[in-house]
């Protein structure tokens, strides 16, 4: 049985104390919602340490939406996987598309940014998609392939075990535009495929989560696909209310 995952990625949204009644409010709600779904929210680095607090024992996990290519130095403004990690945080994003296209991310950066995040110990929720112009010329497939092989291929078994991916088509991310749910499940059966051919049965166990404009109204169909295991949410996690509801869908 794969694991249910619905991840907040809360980008950088919210004051800390707003981040605070946010997380607060998905507490509270949560007893209402499955207990088979793992939550996880994402806040900005300012607001982990508090997140991680007022999160503590109601099963709602925290991640970060980045982390430092290396493990501490002089590296102005970067955060390290060690500092994130001694705070309690047990998730980080790695690959987000904002970060590939705002900030040149390559397999490269994500290949030293998975080692530091295994090496405290963070689980990697680690994202790939294509964009509009990879989609219409039918690229998709190889540009998903691609980047698992660059990065996720280089993971030791032990290491893959406890990978999250999320997929991302670029064109769906906060455009208001939802891949279909058969959208979802055939590049979703996809991406397990792949990954079984490097890790061979673990590809079974792999949470693939879907992200890109998922809401309480489309959150029910994608999930129901076979090999769609949650989602990424970007701008319907920032109300408790909806981030909940998408959590009803399964
Ligand atoms: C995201 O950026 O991870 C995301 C899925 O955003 P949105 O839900 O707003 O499209």
């Amino acid at each position: 049985m794969r694991k249910k995952i619905v991840a907040g990625n809360w980008k950088m949204n919210t004051t800390p104390a707003e981040g605070v009644e946010l997380a607060k409010g998905v507490a509270e709600g949560k007893k209402e919602v499955c207990e088979c779904v793992n939550f996880i929210v994402c806040p900005p680095f300012t607001h982990l340490s508090e997140v991680v607090k007022v999160t503590r024992g109601t099963g709602i996990a925290v991640g970060a939406q980045d982390c430092a290519t290396e493990a501490k130095g002089a590296y102005t403004g970067e955060v390290a996987a060690s500092m994130i990690a001694s705070l309690g945080v047990e998730y980080v994003i790695l690959g987000h598309s904002e970060r590939r296209q705002y900030y040149g991310e390559t397999s490269e950066t994500l290949n030293k940014k998975m080692a530091q995040a295994y090496a405290n110990n963070l689980t990697p929720i680690y994202c790939v998609g294509e964009s509009l112009e990879e989609r219409k010329a039918g690229k998709h497939f190889d540009v998903c392939k691609a980047q698992i092989e660059e990065v996720v291929f280089n993971l030791t078994p032990e290491q893959y075990s406890k990978l999250v991916i999320a997929y991302e088509p670029v064109w769906a991310i906060g455009t208001g535009e939802t891949a279909t749910a058969e959208q979802a499940q055939e590049i979703h059966a996809y991406i397990r495929e792949v990954l079984a051919s490097k890790f061979g049965e673990a590809a079974a166990e792999t949470p693939i989560l879907y992200g890109g404009s998922c809401k309480p109204s489309n959150a029910a169909e994608i999930f129901a696909k076979e090999d769609v295991d949650g989602g990424l949410i970007g701008g319907a996690a920032l109300k408790a209310e909806d981030f909940l509801a998408i959590g009803k869908g399964f």
